[in-house]
């Protein structure tokens, strides 16, 4: 066995075995950074040029298309883009031609159908355009059938039983409201994932549904104040927070390499406290690698605009420009893909885990979603006239009313194993759904609460009145200031802010349900003030009258105070709000009765689609905690234990020498650190020995639902448990032999 004696991360280490590689990769890590700084000075990775010459240089874009396709063919894609009309298959040639020009000319010798399957990554399969002819020669071919439709032999991506793998064929369909892009040397065409018989296997699917109803709906209800709306689109804006971690330090812990997470590591004396780290100033190296990953995505046409250091040590935080939300969606992923390869030529790992250390703040992913017409207008803007303000407080209320009756489907909308550790860790809001709404706001809802009547008609003064109040919305809210940052769903001044939302998620999730949940909103609207407007009642009044309604209705879920508190759990529950805590039973709820069919009458996804989204959900949790379980036992056997033992045999030698020296001596400490030592690598041993049975009796389960409550409930509190007592262990044991980086190492490190 190799030993040898290191100074690493501020500590001597005795280094053995696998360790020694990752030392070795901390000094090339050095070397790495002095490179990078080297070569930024040298402007040789970075382009001169400003952004906006190079922004969406490798996306084949509106004007690209211009000047690689015909009239004839660019017209076509626009107005499948435009009204979702159907590209024909002689045009996707021409299309396919076009594209192909476009890909080679910079650089792309393969192309790719790029899809979100639902493991919550995205898919690739990479062919050439390479391709042989039969007089010995090749050509560069990529036709229409291969740009609209292929068949990636993808049997192993989670389909929770819609497909069997004998029958395993799945669809890929090109997607022409995204653009194709060029990364590296392939072109990726976004798509949808589809299995032979039509079901969705993946998130775009469902989403592009859900825009289009929203889009149904939300035109017909702003049709009531404008009718030159004909078409009003999602808008998506996302904040995606993330850690970045020494790449050496990473592979010297195998927990973080394997699960995404620190399954121990005892808290360090110092991590956000001062909160110094939080908008402070970017570190050197931190900043060059933001730099490099941004001008990738810039190229990609990702707007990618802010960056800050976040609450914890080491964390950061990525905002674009919002788009409309498919694409956003899509660039949220692509950008993920883009920060794991740049980091790569930093040394450094980036982890979108939604909490790799206890006790110090996870990353979310915070949606701002807003709605907009073709006539642009945000309709979560109040506007310059009491029409338009009405027209804002009914979309506001709607989205109110439409998150307060589906609670519990927004919720499972965000679970993940990560999020569970952050929803209500006091860092980040709680597993309760409620809106802010901000003061200014709820008082205009309370005075249409209180002044309209639902029964007699109101008098002109009375709706003068009113209108006046809600003419007055705009100055109001444009120094509305107080931002609650404790609520998982917060009107912030022209959209919503969904903050619950998990730093490791596809934004389709939420999107997908918030979508459909406030078109069904809004279709139910339309039929509530038509029915008024057919007894004679006049528009407005009629609008007045629905949304007292609603505004009644939906009152619980308005929240104003600390969402983070305890009095909140407490008053929470007496107003009747559901506060699901566990991923296990908050999936449940994708498949009630109400959500299917919700689902079903918005022909957004079916009752089997549903059913194999909860399967998928609870396989993803069961091979996670599986895993974790996994990582941890052989880390306590293999590292934690060996090593306290070892500790502890000095500790009785050292005992022993004294009592041989100094007879009389009273080594009471040294034995109650002994005790100690010998009481926690025990309760480790049995802990373990418990968690693996019941790993094993889980196992045993076929029913999904049985198996992941079992995993649930058997299995991960056994993570916790073991992981106090190493803790502890982390605390005593010499530092010099302890065989893991310790959280101060991980945090400060860069
Ligand atoms: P904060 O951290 O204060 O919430 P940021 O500036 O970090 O704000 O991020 C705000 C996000 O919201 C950005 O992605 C931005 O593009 C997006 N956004 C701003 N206005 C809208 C809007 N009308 N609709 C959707 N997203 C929006
Ligand atoms: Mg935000």
């Amino acid at each position: 066995m190799i030993t040898k004696k290191v100074y690493f991360c501020n500590r001597t280490l005795k280094i053995t075995g696998v360790t020694l590689k990752n030392i070795i990769m901390a000094t090339l890590r050095f070397k790495a950074l002095e490179t990078v700084l080297a070569r930024e000075q040298q402007e040789v990775i970075f382009p001169k040029e400003k952004p906006s010459k190079y922004f969406a240089e490798n996306v084949f874009n509106k004007l690209k298309m211009q000047e690689y396709l015909s009239k004839e063919a660019f017209e076509n894609v626009m107005e499948a883009n435009d009204k979702g009309t159907n590209i024909d298959r002689k045009v996707a040639n021409q299309i396919a031609s076009g594209m192909k020009s476009w890909a080679i000319d910079r650089g792309a010798t393969h192309y790719t159908h790029w899809f979100h399957p639902l493991n919550g990554a995205t898919a690739e399969k990479h062919d050439a355009f390479f391709e042989p002819t039969d007089d010995g020669g090749a050509i560069e071919n990529f036709s229409g059938t291969l740009l609209v439709q292929q068949e990636p032999d993808a049997s192993s991506f989670p389909n929770g039983g819609i497909r069997n793998t004998f029958e395993a064929r799945g669809y890929s369909a090109w997607d022409p409201t995204s653009p194709a892009f060029v990364v590296g040397k392939t072109l990726c065409i976004p798509t949808i994932f589809i299995s032979y018989t039509g079901e969705a296997l993946d998130y775009k699917t469902p989403l592009l549904k859900s825009l289009d109803q929203l889009n149904t709906h939300a035109t017909a209800v702003a049709q009531y104040f404008d009718k030159n709306v004909t078409k009003t689109i999602a808008n998506l804006g996302w904040e995606q927070e993330y850690f970045l971690i020494d790449e050496a330090l990473y592979h010297a812990r195998p927990d973080l390499a394997l699960t995404g997470r620190t399954l121990m590591g005892h808290a360090s004396a110092k991590d956000q406290q001062l909160d110094d780290h939080y908008f402070g100033a970017i570190p050197e190296r931190v900043a060059a690698y933001m730099k490099d990953f941004e001008i990738e995505s810039l190229k990609l046409g990702i707007p990618v605009k802010t960056r800050h250091n976040e609450v914890a040590p080491n964390q950061f935080e990525c905002a674009p420009v919002y788009e409309e939300a498919n694409l956003a969606v899509d660039h949220n992923q692509l950008l993920s893909e883009v920060m794991n390869k740049v980091a790569i030529r930093h040394h450094f790992k980036v982890l979108m885990h939604e909490k790799p250390y206890k006790g110090i703040n996870g990353s979310g992913k915070h949606n701002n979603w807003s709605i907009t017409t073709n006539t642009g207008v945000n309709l979560f803007s109040p506007g310059k006239n009491p029409k338009s303000n009405l027209q804002f407080l009914t979309f506001v209320v709607n989205t109110v009313k439409a998150v307060y009756k589906n609670a519990d489907l927004l919720r499972a909308s965000i679970v993940s194993p990560g999020n569970e550790h952050r929803l209500g860790a006091s860092e980040a809001p709680p597993a309760i759904m409620s809106i802010f709404l901000g003061k200014q706001l709820s008082k205009f809802l309370d005075e249409i609460e209180n002044r309209v009547s639902r029964s007699t008609k109101m008098t002109p003064d009375e709706k003068t009145e009113l209108k006046l109040n809600i003419g007055k919305i705009p100055e109001i809210l444009l120094d509305n200031t107080d931002r609650n940052r404790t609520s998982p769903f917060a009107f912030t001044g022209n959209r919503f802010e969904f903050r619950a939302v998990g730093s490791t998620a596809n934004c389709a999730s939420p999107m997908i349900i918030l979508n459909s949940i406030v078109a069904k909103q809004l279709k139910d609207f339309k039929i509530d003030v038509d029915k008024i407007i057919e007894t004679g009642v006049k528009k407005d009044e009629a609008i007045f009258r629905v949304l007292k309604t609603y505004i009644v209705e939906s009152k619980a879920i308005r929240f104003e105070g600390n969402g983070y508190g305890d009095d909140w759990l407490v008053e929470a529950e007496a107003r009747g709000l559901t506060n699901i805590k566990d991923m296990v039973e908050a999936i449940k709820h994708f498949v009630t009765p109400e959500s299917v069919s919700l689902f079903e009458e918005m022909k957004i996804l079916t009752k089997r689609e549903l059913e194999a989204r909860l399967d998928i959900r609870q396989e993803i949790f069961i091979k996670k905690i599986q895993i974790e379980s996994r990582v941890l036992g052989d880390l306590t056997l293999n590292h934690i234990i060996p090593t306290a033992i070892k500790y502890q045999n000095v500790l009785i030698e050292n005992v022993k020498g004294l009592r041989e020296v100094l007879p009389d001596i009273k080594n009471d400490s040294q034995l109650k650190v002994l005790e100690k030592i010998s009481n926690h690598i025990s309760a480790i041993e049995n802990k373990v020995a418990e968690m693996t049975l019941a790993r094993k009796d889980a196992n045993n389960l076929t029913d999904m639902t049985i198996k992941s409550e079992a995993y649930n409930k058997n299995v991960k509190p056994f993570l916790d448990e073991i992981r106090y007592h190493i803790d502890k262990l982390e605390l005593i044991v010499d530092d010099e032999i302890w065989p893991l980086p310790k959280y101060r190492e991980l945090l400060f490190t860069r």
